[in-house]
């Protein structure tokens, strides 16, 4: 499949999502296949809102980027999303600025105070989400679709990119003249926290810079779990 197909297909999809679930949210981590649907979302002026989590962690490229997509897509405005302040001093107070260091769990207590509680918080109320997964990114994802039920969160989830690969992603930022993290260009293909994201090197895997220090199957923040497939409706 062309990435003219894909390209008419998630356009489509978005289209549809914004008809049919006014109230959907894109979950903008500034990642490249974010900065893709964030720039078809305002190229189809789609009513779509768009949110970000700022774990507090997030390097200074990041946040770089940021302003950027604010000057750049006036008309997509991004609503960020803070950890809570008491769980935050209570987490690094109990276990150090860098206690996600120590062992899987606190690593996904400290996601569930940085990432999951906000990610409550941004979903609260709404019919469904959007994400930029792409079923290539990682072993976890293999059997995801471009649309499922969420029932953890209890709304609809679409990615629209699932079939993109990462060539593609790129092909559109560059013909598009897209703003992408300044990180990707230094061998960062996954980007999140500052302390769990690493540089790869050649041969290595996308996904082998975050959490390098767990197994493959726990490389997950708890951001995208598992959901029940479903056809797109006709
Ligand atoms: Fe904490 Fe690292 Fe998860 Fe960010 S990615 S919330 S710093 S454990």
């Amino acid at each position: 499949m062309s990435l003219d197909v894909k390209l008419a297909a998630t356009q489509t999809l978005l289209t549809e999502i914004a008809t049919k679930h006014p109230d959907a949210v894109l979950a903008n981590s500034y990642g490249a296949e974010d900065m893709v649907l964030t720039d078809l979302i305002a190229r189809l002026a789609l009513p779509l809102q768009v949110f970000s989590l700022d774990t507090g962690r997030l390097p200074v490229e990041t946040y770089t980027l940021m302003q950027q997509v604010a000057e750049r897509y006036p008309a997509v405005p991004v609503t960020v999303y803070f950890p809570q302040t008491g769980a935050t001093e209570a987490y690094v107070n109990t276990h150090g600025i860098n206690g996600f260091y120590h062992s899987v769990e606190l690593r996904k207590s400290c996601c569930q105070i940085r990432k999951i509680e906000p990610l409550k918080r941004a979903l609260a109320g709404k019919s469904a989400w959007i994400t930029g997964l792409r079923r290539e990114q990682s072993p976890t994802r293999q059997d995801l679709g471009n649309q499922e039920f969420d029932a953890d969160n209890g709304l609809m989830k679409f990615n629209p990119l699932i079939e993109w690969t990462e060539a593609e992603v790129w092909e559109y930022i560059r013909s598009n003249d897209v703003p992408y993290n300044a990180l990707h260009d230094q061998r960062y293909p996954s980007i999140g926290c500052a302390p769990c994201t690493r540089s790869i090197t050649v041969g290595e895997d996308v996904r082998a810079g975050r959490w390098w220090w767990e197994n493959p199957e726990s490389k997950e923040c708890g951001l995208h779990i598992k959901a029940s497939p479903l056809k797109r409706p006709a």
